[in-house]
């Protein structure tokens, strides 16, 4: 018997109101899946201008024959997830004669997830989204679990709305035009799906880490499938992030401070790497991880070529103020989603995020050195 081509192994995820399908040559299909998930009489793709000359027009030309197009471009990178990008959109959608009964198409990274995402929940009240991500991060993390939104000057992702996707449509063929960095800095969010949910996760990364890096598509179509049922059943148990959804957060109370801090100039996967190897060092200061969790953390981040500690110019003061103006700050204690172990995270009387002073997170810091 012959083994199973790639695209014989595509994957079909349950992420409860909507099904996430993950395949090798999959965009060859995404446009009989959108008309299928969400029927409209018109597809407005919104994608970034990096992504458009690469996958855009194919598209555009299957959706023709199933109704109207229209094509909404941003220019690429986060500074563009913006409000004014938003009411260009939504001013060149109505230009465009959308109405309705328009599914909008989200081609592209976190970026156009969650720019376009924001569009569909807002425009005419809301209409439908269909997410095609073409990054690891998309992928594995923006995609899933229904966070739309747009950053303001004091801080990313301030507005936003729930708005969740009709289907989530993921080709790992994508990710071989995706620059080696952003592979990288998408794995950080790999990891920390092992690190809350599934130690033999963990380690299957961590042996698969170069053909992973290399963008592989064996082991990429592995890895993008169980951290979408890792994040999928962690985000249906608790779709408003009143309580489990927290866990998702671990490395990123300090990740997001770091990447503010640094002025952006980290990726984000960069500065989530930072914040686990931190944040897990929080936890084995406080009891609550075992001994040699961070050491292990550390280790796979580091091998990742992720960077494992804070750039030595962003001060310590500077990072700690920064937590204090996260969403996870509350009544100015910050909150902090800690592992108990690889695998596993903590709970409190208080539920999945635990409070930490200031004092203890400084000696984190710094230590970092
Ligand atoms: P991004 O969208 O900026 O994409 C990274 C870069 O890769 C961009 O230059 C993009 O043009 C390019 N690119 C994307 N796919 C490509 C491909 N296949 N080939 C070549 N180039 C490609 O950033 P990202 O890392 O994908 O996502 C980061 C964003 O996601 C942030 O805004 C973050 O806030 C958001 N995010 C949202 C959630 C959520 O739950 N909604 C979760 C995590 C992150």
């Amino acid at each position: 018997m012959t083994a199973p081509s790639l695209r014989e192994r595509s994957r079909v995820v349950d992420a409860g109101s909507y099904r996430v399908l993950v395949g090798a040559g999959l965009r060859h299909e995404f446009a009989r899946h959108i008309a299928e998930a969400a029927p409209a009489h018109r597809y407005a793709v919104i994608t970034d201008s990096h992504v458009r000359p690469l996958y855009a027009e194919t598209l555009l030309a299957a959706l023709a024959p199933l109704g109207a197009t229209s094509l909404h471009v941003v220019a690429a990178g986060e500074s563009h997830k913006t409000r004014d990008e938003w009411a260009r959109l939504t001013d060149e959608m109505l230009d465009a004669g959308c109405g309705r009964d328009t599914t909008v198409v989200a081609l592209g990274g976190g970026v156009v997830g969650d720019l376009a995402g924001f569009v569909a929940a807002t425009f005419m009240r809301g209409v439908q989204v269909v997410q095609c991500p073409t990054s690891l991060l998309a992928m594995i993390d923006a995609s899933i679990g229904g966070k739309t939104g747009v950053d303001t000057v004091a801080g990313k992702n301030l507005v936003g709305a729930f708005h969740p996707p009709a289907v989530v449509l993921a080709d790992v063929e994508t990710l071989r035009t995706l620059p080696e960095g952003h592979r990288r800095a998408g794995l950080a969010e790999a990891l920390k799906h092992g690190v809350v949910a599934d130690a033999g996760y963990f380690e299957r990364l961590a042996a698969d880490l170069p053909a992973l890096v290399a963008g592989e598509l064996a082991a990429t179509l592995e890895c993008v499938t169980r951290s979408v049922e890792i994040k999928s059943e962690v985000v249906t148990s608790d779709t408003h992030e009143r309580g489990r959804r927290k866990i998702l957060n671990f490395g990123h109370t300090l990740g997001h401070a770091v990447e503010q801090v640094s002025g952006y100039a980290l990726l984000h996967g960069e500065a989530v790497a930072i914040g686990m190897v931190l944040e897990a060092r929080l936890a084995e200061r406080m009891g609550v991880a075992e001994r040699g969790t961070a050491e292990t953390v550390e280790r796979v981040v580091s091998r990742v070529g992720l960077p494992t500690r804070a750039p030595a110019s962003l001060g310590n003061a500077e990072i700690l103020r920064a937590t204090k103006l996260d969403k996870k700050a509350r009544a100015g204690v910050v909150e902090y989603a800690l592992p108990t172990r690889i695998g596993a995270m903590a709970s409190s009387d208080r539920g999945w995020a635990i409070g930490v002073g200031d004092a203890l997170v400084m000696a984190v810091l710094e230590a970092r050195a």
